[in-house]
Order: C-alpha cells, then sequence, then structure tokens
C-alpha cells in the first residue's frame, strides 16, 4: 500500500493519461520488457489473474506499471516538495482519484533497480529473480491495483495487515496467496519479506 502519494513527472503523466480510452486495450499497461515477460507468466499460469483481467477489460480502467526510475515522489512533510522514489522501497500502488473519489487509473511502481541489485548480492539464478519479480506485481496489482479498478472507486481498496493482525487475515496476503497457490510461488506467511528470494541466504 502507498505509504506517499505519487505523482508522475509532468509530461510524462499527460503523455498517459492523455490516451483515449479503449475498451479492448489490455487494462495492464507496461512500457517495460523485463516488467511485460512477469506480467506474460503471471497471466499464462493463473486463471484468478485471467478473471480479473477480463473484468476489468471492458471498462476503460488500467493500471499502469513503470520502473521506479520514472515517477517522483510528492512528500507532504515537505510541503509537497517533488522527490525521487525512495530506493529503499520496492513496489508502491497510488491509485488516481477524480474528485469524486472514482478511479479509472492505478499506478504501480515497481523498484527493478533494487530487485536487481538484491539478487545480485545474492548470486541467485535467473528464475528466482523473475519468481519474486512475479510474488511483487501478483502483490501489488491483484491484491491492491484490480480491487480499486473492478470498484472503479477509492472504495474498493484492499488493505495490508492492521497492526496485531495476522498476515495471512489480511485482504491484501489472502489475494496475494490464491494467486501464488496458481502459480507454485508458495504460501506468504507474513508482511515482511520473509517469503522472497532475496531474504535467504546468499549463494557461496
Ligand atoms: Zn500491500
Amino acid at each position: 500500500m502507498s505509504r506517499l502519494p505519487i505523482c508522475l513527472s509532468l509530461a510524462f503523466a499527460f503523455s498517459l493519461l492523455a490516451q483515449p480510452a479503449h475498451a479492448q486495450r489490455s487494462p495492464l499497461e507496461t512500457a517495460n520488457a523485463v516488467v511485460q515477460a512477469s506480467l506474460d507468466r503471471i497471466a499464462k499460469g493463473s486463471p484468478s489473474w485471467r478473471a480479473a483481467l477480463e473484468a476489468i477489460r471492458g471498462t476503460a480502467r488500467r493500471a499502469i506499471v513503470v520502473t521506479s526510475d520514472q515517477v517522483l515522489v510528492a512528500d507532504p512533510a515537505t510541503a509537497g516538495r517533488l522527490d525521487r522514489f525512495d530506493d529503499t522501497v520496492l513496489a508502491e500502488v497510488a491509485p488516481v482519484p477524480r474528485p469524486d473519489s472514482r478511479v479509472d487509473v492505478v499506478l504501480v511502481v515497481i523498484n527493478l533497480a533494487l530487485l536487481e541489485e538484491s539478487h545480485r548480492k545474492a548470486r541467485s539464478v535467473l528464475s528466482e529473480f523473475e519468481a519474486d519479480l512475479d510474488r511483487i506485481l501478483v502483490h501489488e496489482i491483484y491484491s491492491h491495483a484490480v480491487p480499486y479498478l473492478l470498484a472503479g472507486h477509492l472504495s474498493g481498496r484492499c488493505p495490508d495487515p492492521a497492526a496485531g493482525e495476522r498476515a495471512t487475515d489480511a485482504c491484501s496476503i489472502r489475494r496475494e496467496n490464491a494467486v501464488r497457490a496458481e502459480l507454485g510461488l508458495g504460501r506468504r506467511t507474513s508482511y515482511g519479506l520473509d517469503d522472497l528470494n532475496i531474504t535467504r541466504r546468499p549463494r557461496r
């Protein structure tokens, strides 16, 4: 879930949001080939994911997946000053609401550079990197972006675990685990990063 409101640089945002709505377009857009390959793997393996995208496809709503070097973050703590994305955060989701709280666009930001660097340090093989990217995108997109897009409204929010709540009972983790099961990506049992390959012991 987003901790900070995220805004794209103005020129980039204009080019994305000015695109005419088209019912047949994929509800997930990205210009990044590594991200696109992950979205394709998830769609191939998960019937739940495919059904959700099919339900959104008939609307003009969509999620735009960008990498963290493409966004600037407006931090309320610094009077809205624009900063680079926090380079210690792996991913964030930010719905783009209209004044009446309707949501047609959700931004998903993935810190691909941080994930790649973490896997370099862990001496991962490619399949371990890909599995973590898939897990992260399943969480951000299926758990957070899709419920907003299905509702078309901020009321679609699917929260992360609240303080004191068991992680596996939270809306976001339940949705994530449903798709992980279909993909054979293991079950997430905590809200931390324990269930990602990057947190296992490095290869020797
Ligand atoms: Zn979350």
